[in-house]
């Protein structure tokens, strides 16, 4: 082997792998090694976690989620006095969801993970297939990934709750969380996510991969031997997510290193944090800054009630 086939770590193990932003050339040891540091260094950064918390992780069955219910299982069993355990919601997406949930099942059990999975249809009368269909027919332009994006919360908020979690750990990347901030911009909410503990009835949410590029979570999953779903949603193709993302990606291949970049300049501006709201919906009861909140909002359109969403107001973007 070549230097240049050697990675430049430990300088004998064969390089699997080229982070371009910083020239390093890694061994499947050194790749794993320096990736779970960093999310460690990132839950200790954001201070993410206390000593005794009961961790709630969203696990879609993607192999982002996966990766992080790995890891967090075995950070957890480092900790005697916390706990984790994870909740699958299924949006009722056919084909896509139903194959996530499976693997999602049988990763959780493998590792002694308790899991839970809750349903659109069960929590709100319909699946996502169905709410799309109906508003489709109604003539309501139906976004698909807003409507998922907005129930999703809440099903993960209220199953939470009911775990008695303290806090929610998603599996978004520093692609995801870049993008969610440039989409945040465009539709002029310039509030920051609450990073505290949890307010009333809402329960706080951390991103430990928010330092870690997607790619390399993929990589990671891929060296871990994680179960890469072989369907993809067939709404995300639609989402506003998606030019963001194709954006995104564009600008990184040709400058690596942006999305750090990126990341810290956005986390430097000064903006308010999206404090929990005090005062609830008078609908459904969940804490929520307008009369009506979203999730009632989209369930009214849907079941055809008045003072719902209106064929103008469109919904923003997921
Ligand atoms: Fe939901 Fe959109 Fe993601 Fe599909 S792509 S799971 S509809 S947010
Ligand atoms: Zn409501």
């Amino acid at each position: 082997m070549g230097e240049e086939d050697h990675c430049s770590l430990c300088h004998h193990g064969e390089a699997v792998y080229m982070r371009r932003y910083s020239g390093e050339r890694l061994c499947r040891r050194c790749f794993i090694k320096t990736f779970e540091r960093r999310v460690a260094r990132t839950i200790s950064e954001y201070g993410m976690f206390r000593y005794d918390d009961r961790i709630a992780v969203a696990v879609s069955g993607g192999k982002d989620s996966l990766s992080l219910m790995d890891l967090l299982a075995r950070i957890e069993s480092l900790h005697p006095y916390s706990e984790l355990a994870a909740i699958t919601v299924d949006e009722g997406i056919s084909e896509y969801r139903d194959e996530a949930v499976e693997i999602a099942r049988t990763e959780a059990r493998g590792r002694g993970v308790e899991h839970v999975v809750v349903s659109f249809k069960d929590q709100f009368g319909y699946t996502l297939d169905d709410m799309v269909a109906v508003l489709k027919e109604r003539s309501f332009e139906a976004y698909p990934c807003t409507i998922c994006g907005v129930l999703r919360r809440r099903s993960l908020n209220q199953a939470a709750r009911e775990l008695g979690a303290d806090v929610i750990a998603t599996a978004h990347t520093l692609d995801d969380v870049v993008q969610t901030y440039i989409l945040n911009i465009m539709r002029g909410d310039l509030a920051k996510p609450w990073s505290g503990r949890a307010v009333k009835q809402f329960v706080p949410r951390v991103t430990p991969f928010r330092l870690s590029p997607e790619e390399e979570v993929a990589f990671y999953a891929y060296l871990k031997g994680v179960y890469l779903q072989t369907q993809a949603c067939r709404y995300a193709p639609t989402s506003s997510r998606n030019l963001v993302r194709l954006f995104l990606n564009g600008f990184e291949a040709k400058h690596p290193g942006a999305l750090f970049t990126a990341l810290r300049s956005m986390e430097k501006m000064v903006l308010p944090e999206k404090r929990p709201t005090s005062t609830t919906c008078r609908i459904c009861g969940e804490p929520s800054s307008r009369e009506v909140c979203r999730a009632c909002e989209i369930l009214g359109a849907v079941s055809g009630e008045a003072g719902t969403t209106r064929s103008h107001e469109k919904p923003s973007a997921d």
